[in-house]
């Protein structure tokens, strides 16, 4: 085996989903976009249903597609990126319901499928997506006399819950909402955190279920495991993979492992991170390349047939913190070499 093993455990994940479900007192949707956050719309969503998840939230049109067919006809999935042109039939041949953004989108939708379910998102602050107060105002009886099944908003600083951002954005969205009697959602993983006051009728957490922070209590979903495909002696003096940058001070043993940014291990992760053999760990040194990186096992004594790079020591929040990004980017960037294996 000369690839890395990627473990993605379903039921952590579904337990993920039931404790964030047992915050909330209204209903807790799933958000699966980006393939699942990485791990596979299709297992993910088939895994969240039987947890007992029944509304799902991707980014575009076209993600719905597996995932209906993985969740069968009774399930809701709705999309945040509204109805683009060209939509219409993906939208209801997969009967997807569309987060309307947009008067242009709201008329799009009406003409081009009316009657169909849609939803409607409202930019409470964040100027990313969704209707503006004023266009709301003026749209809001049309809009409200379509039957939308559900109006929601999102929050730009849900994970700082100190920021005054979240407390504005909830006082928006409460004035763009009130005499509304439409289910309305508010909170992501972090919102849910925030309270009560940020619940609503129904939440979309995403990077909660997938084990990441601001989830504090989550449980770590994935594990990463690197074959060593070589391991040799370096004497000090000598140096370790492209441009020199690491130069041995000590007579060291080198392992070679398998799997480097092409597989999402985020170049900039580089020296600062360590690998896992069992508890002990062991430094990534030399820059990380397309399908290798190189470690320094000296300390180990013996020399390993495999590290762990994620796991629940080193959870991707971590290796994120090492790369200077979020762990949402390392699951999203996750590659497709890994041979991946689903428990639960
Ligand atoms: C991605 C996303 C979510 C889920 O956010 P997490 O931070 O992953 O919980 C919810 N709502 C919208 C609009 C999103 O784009």
């Amino acid at each position: 085996m000369s690839t890395a093993k990627l473990s993605i455990d379903l039921d952590a994940l579904a337990t993920n989903w039931r404790n964030l479900d047992t915050l909330n007192s209204g209903e807790t949707a799933a958000v699966v976009k980006a393939n699942g956050y990485g791990l596979d719309v299709a297992r993910v969503g088939h895994a969240l249903a039987r947890a007992g998840a029944r509304n799902f939230f991707v980014a575009a049109a076209e993600e719905g597609i597996a995932l209906r067919r993985a969740l069968g006809p009774d399930l809701g999935i709705s999309v945040f990126s509204g109805h683009m042109e060209g939509d219409a039939r993906l939208l209801k041949e997969f009967n997807l319901t569309p987060m309307l953004n947009s008067v242009d989108q709201m008329l799009r939708h009406i003409e081009g499928l009316p009657g169909h379910s849609f939803g409607v998102q409202l930019d409470s602050g964040m100027n990313r997506l969704g209707m503006e107060p004023a266009e709301w105002a003026a749209l809001r009886d049309i809009a409200l006399g379509q039957n939308p099944v559900l109006i929601m908003s999102h929050l730009a600083c849900a994970d700082e819950p100190g920021h005054a951002m979240n407390a504005l954005q909830l006082k928006v969205f409460h004035e763009m909402t009130e005499g509304v009697e439409v289910p309305r959602s508010l909170a992501a993983t972090g919102g849910m955190l925030l309270g009560p006051d940020y619940h609503f009728d129904l939440c979309r957490p995403g990077i909660g279920l997938y084990g990441g922070r601001p989830f504090g209590d989550a449980l770590p979903v994935i594990r990463l495991e690197l074959p060593v495909i070589q391991v040799r002696d370096v004497l000090p003096g000598e140096s370790v993979g492209y441009g020199n940058s690491w130069i041995a001070r000590r007579p060291s043993r080198i392992a070679t492992v398998a799997a480097g940014y092409a597989d999402g291990l985020i170049r900039a992760m580089g020296a600062g991170i360590n690998v896992y053999v069992g508890d002990t760990p062991c430094p990534v040194v030399g820059r990380v390349s397309m399908d290798l990186i190189t470690i320094d096992v000296t300390d180990l004594g013996e020399d390993p047939l495999s590290l762990s790079l994620i796991n629940p020591q080193q959870t991707i929040d971590l290796v994120a913190d090492a790369a200077g990004t979020i762990g949402y980017e390392i699951l999203t960037s996750l590659g497709h070499r890994y041979a991946r294996s689903y428990s639960g």
